[in-house]
């Protein structure tokens, strides 16, 4: 059992996951691959004090190799679902499922926008992560990759690499798929069904498919943990950057305004502290 899992690795998640080693926490960081957000390819940062014209590149680089000096654990997978038990809290992410005393949301900002109707399919057809249920459908079964994330070519070409027939719905063309995975481009879709998904329709078209993979870049806080108070759009935290639910803590874009690095890394600390605090007082 970890003390503190974090979940997204950019500047609140990383600069959290410092100051938790530092006070000899052990800690696992879950992200994205952090090379694909936007931060990363930001050629110039000039408010990051003390370094004018440092590119986003460089700050999450540094914090990267700072966090695995410091004995951070980073897994490059997206947390799907967090399960809070009476003392502590599943947390599962593509197959890896761990266990942590605290919980640090640093997940940033992004579209959590849902296809209509979408969360009725869960369960019957509609799934978002390949390679945890990717094996239901291999024997020749037909699936639809909604690709909306970076990783999402590299989990439509394991689905084909595991048997399925595999459709690649993306708004625009995309590079790397395998031969074998048909690719569509459509920028309106709709699930269509009957007790169990049938079809994906795109653009008015429809694709059959026995299972639909919806595969963003995030989850919207409240898929991950429904009881969790929001607040204009922003996690609500208080000046501990508690949540609304004991011993999870936010830090970072996902709290709302300014959308800034350093506010990020600030309250990615005093997320850290907290917790760091709440488990000495959880031991003493
Ligand atoms: C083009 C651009 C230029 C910018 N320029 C500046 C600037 O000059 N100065 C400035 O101060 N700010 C700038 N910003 C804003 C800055 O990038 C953000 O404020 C900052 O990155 C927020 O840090 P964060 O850690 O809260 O979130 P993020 O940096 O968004 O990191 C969150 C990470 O968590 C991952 N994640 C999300 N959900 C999950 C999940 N369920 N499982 C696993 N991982 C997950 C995300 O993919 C991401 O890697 C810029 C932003 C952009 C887009």
């Amino acid at each position: 059992m970890y003390d503190i899992i974090i979940i997204g690795g950019g500047p609140a998640g990383l600069t959290a996951a410092i100051n938790g080693r530092v006070r000899n926490k052990s800690v696992l960081v879950f992200t994205n691959d952090w090379k694909q957000t936007y931060l990363y390819q930001a050629q110039r940062i000039d408010n990051y004090p003390g370094h004018p014209g440092i590119s986003g590149a460089e700050i999450l680089d540094s914090l990267v190799s700072h966090a695995k000096e410091l004995g951070v654990e980073i897994d490059t997978k997206r947390v799907l679902t967090i399960m809070p038990m009476d003392d502590h809290f599943y947390v599962s992410a593509g197959a890896r499922v761990e266990q942590a005393k605290t919980i640090i949301l640093a997940i940033g900002t992004g579209s959590h926008k849902k296809l209509p109707g979408e969360e009725n399919w869960i369960g019957r057809g509609v799934s978002y992560c390949a390679t945890c249920d990717g094996l239901l459908y291999r024997n020749g079964k037909k699936v639809t990759v909604v690709g909306k994330a970076a990783d999402a070519v590299e989990e439509a070409n394991f689905l084909n690499e595991i048997g399925c027939i595999v459709t690649f719905v993306s708004q625009k063309p995309v590079e790397g798929l395998s031969d074998g995975v048909k690719s569509v481009i459509a920028n309106h879709l709709e699930i269509k069904g009957d007790g169990m998904v049938q079809a994906l329709v795109a653009d008015g078209n429809e694709i059959p498919s026995d299972g639909i993979f919806i595969l963003r870049q995030t989850v919207a806080p409240n898929d991950l943990l429904p009881s969790l108070k929001i607040e204009d759009g922003g996690i609500w935290v208080n000046r501990r950057m508690e949540t609304s639910i004991p011993r999870i803590y936010a830090a970072g874009d996902c709290t709302g305004r300014p959308l800034q690095v350093i506010k990020s890394m600030g309250e990615g600390q005093r997320a850290a502290l907290s917790a760091v605090e709440d488990l000495d007082h959880l031991i003493n």
